[in-house]
């Protein structure tokens, strides 16, 4: 151990190196809450938990670290589908990422691996699975390890619902190694349970546990109660006031995903859908036609959602009641994951409720589950129930009561807002289900009618936007589109809504200007920022 003012001195020096990075690789000002604890702790060589809900930045944590400790940063994930984007998603930030998993063929593996060991890359992503395979063992052995990040650690856990027996073999992995590298687990399940089989299932070593507030102070959380008819009223009212918006329609059955999309679509809305009965080529168009904002509403059953990283979603709607309310924030908070204001609505009917028991009723067990614990798992998920429930018919503050559902104090929220509330709630607000009731229906998109194609351009004409600032903003909107066709990436890759926003703040008419938004890093300046200023310049 290095003495007192050494290690201070050492820790500050990398600290400064860490903030340097977070500005040239993402563009970033400051750190958002619990990174620099998590990064401080990562490298000073201690293991690291950290709890944060969705949208918090848990991936800049392990990513900075990646770039400052050298060698290979490995990062254990569950979700195959993403690891793609993931990499794309840091080739833009001009960081040097791969990944190594099933979707490559044995030959590409080969390569990946070949470069990894000639030092190409600072991350590399890999499933679980990977770990316990004699190849990829002997692999790491050959490369530097610095770090070892597991993301989405609570699948570690039986607790949880995303159980994934591999990530038990993580600590075997990890002492295979010839050094052992720091640990650092990440995910956003909250409750105490998972957080101590965590750290005791992957052996983490004395670690940092960072773990951060649950709310999300730029979700507007609303519920309203609203029969099946009124609520495709109050969607088309809602979706016609808010043209420009992007955002997710949760519906419970797979028929009722079917129908609102349809119903959608022929109101001129470009909607895709999502639910486990679609086949899988199906599916995955549906999520890539969202996300690359060709389709700008996503009609879906909680099958989707997962891991999806769309950070510019305006909104949640959820049509009809989630089993719990874990499940409920889980879905509504995939809203405003850039930190921009976004609106989370759960539309329910009493009807719901029954149908929810009836869920409940016929769950469906192993046969041999013993009478006992089929009566004990029937009850917990009745309690799960009516805390959802509660909160559907809550006349008090929405955001107070998930808050409280997390076991975190909610006495402070809103202090020295007036009147009193949250200031981001419908019950706080007084808000009501009316003004979209009442509002007009959308209009027509040319030839849109009852087709499912998703190609029609929703970006409104200039007159419809009477705001001279909105009007820049879907100017941006339009260019960030049109390079990230050109590039083949999703929009969000080129920059977020809260860049795009930040510039027409600050309209920067040269590049140290446009360097100095939020967002913009250097290898992102590089690629788009003249095409960004020539625009703004325009205007
Ligand atoms: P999580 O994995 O916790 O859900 P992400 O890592 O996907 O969250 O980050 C969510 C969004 O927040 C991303 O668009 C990311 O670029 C942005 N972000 C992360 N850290 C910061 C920061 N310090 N300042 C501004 N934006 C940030
Ligand atoms: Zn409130």
């Amino acid at each position: 151990m290095v003495a007192g003012e050494n290690s201070m001195d050492w820790e500050e020096g990398a600290m400064v190196r860490a903030r340097e990075a977070l500005r040239t690789y993402f563009g970033y000002d400051s750190f958002r809450p619990g990174q620099e604890e998590v990064i401080s702790s990562i490298l000073s060589g201690r293991d690291a938990l950290a709890v944060m809900p969705t949208g918090a930045g848990k991936s800049i944590c392990y990513q900075i670290p990646a770039v400052l400790l050298g060698g290979l940063t490995l990062v254990v994930s569950p979700l195959i589908s993403l690891m793609g984007d993931q990499v794309r998603s840091l080739k833009e930030a001009g960081i040097r990422g791969s990944y190594l998993n099933s979707t490559l063929t044995p030959r590409q593996q080969e390569v990946v691996m070949a470069r990894a060991i000639a030092g190409w890359y600072d991350i590399m992503y890999v499933a679980p699975e990977r770990l316990a395979d004699q190849r990829f063992i002997a692999f790491a052995r050959q490369v530097r390890v610095p770090l070892v990040a597991v993301d989405e650690a609570h699948c570690v856990s039986q607790w949880g619902q995303d159980f994934r027996p591999a990530y038990r073999g993580i600590p075997a992995f990890v002492n295979q190694l010839p050094q052992r590298p720091v640990v650092c687990a990440l995910t956003a399940t909250a409750t105490a349970r998972v957080r101590q089989d965590v750290s005791r299932l992957l052996d983490l070593r004395n670690p940092a546990i960072q773990v951060n507030g649950f709310d999300r102070p730029n979700l507007c959380l609303s519920s309203f109660e609203l029969t099946p008819k009124e609520r495709t009223r109050w969607l088309l009212g809602y979706l016609s006031t808010h043209p420009t918006w992007s955002g997710i329609v949760y519906a419970t059955t797979r028929k009722k995903v079917d129908e609102l999309a349809e119903t959608l679509r022929a109101a001129g809305i470009t909607a895709a859908s999502y639910h486990a009965g679609m086949e899988i080529d199906e599916r995955a168009a549906s999520q890539e036609a969202f996300v690359r904002d060709e389709a700008r509403v996503m009609v879906a059953t909680n099958a989707f959602g997962m891991g999806i990283d769309k950070s510019d979603v305006r909104f949640v709607v959820n049509c009809g009641l989630p089993l719990s309310l874990e499940e409920y924030y889980q879905e509504a908070g995939r809203a405003g994951r850039d930190g921009e204001p976004a609106e989370c609505y759960l539309l329910w009917s009493r009807g719901d409720i029954r149908t929810c028991h009836f869920f409940i009723d016929n769950t469906e067990f192993p046969p041999e589950t013993p009478q006992a614990e089929r009566k004990t798992l029937l009850r917990n998920r009745e309690r799960l129930l009516s805390s959802m429930i509660g909160y559907a018919m809550s006349d008090s503050c929405l955001r107070a009561r998930v808050l409280r559902y997390f076991g975190q104090d909610a006495s402070t929220l809103g202090a020295g807002v007036v009147p009193a509330g949250c200031g981001g709630c419908s019950v706080c607000l007084g808000t009501s289900a009316d003004k979209y009731l009442r509002a007009a229906r959308p209009r027509r998109a040319f030839g849109a009618a009852g087709s499912s194609s998703y190609r029609t351009c929703e970006l409104p004409s200039e007159a419809e936007v009477t705001d001279e600032d909105e009007c820049l903003f879907q100017r941006l909107r339009a260019l960030r589109k049109q390079l990230a066709g050109e590039f083949r990436i999703p929009p969000y890759m080129v920059f977020s809504d809260a860049t795009l926003r930040a510039m027409v703040r600050r309209r920067p008419t040269s590049e140290e200007e446009l360097l100095q938004v939020s967002g913009v890093g250097r290898a992102k300046l590089q690629r788009y920022g003249d095409a960004f200023l020539e625009e703004i310049n325009r205007w």
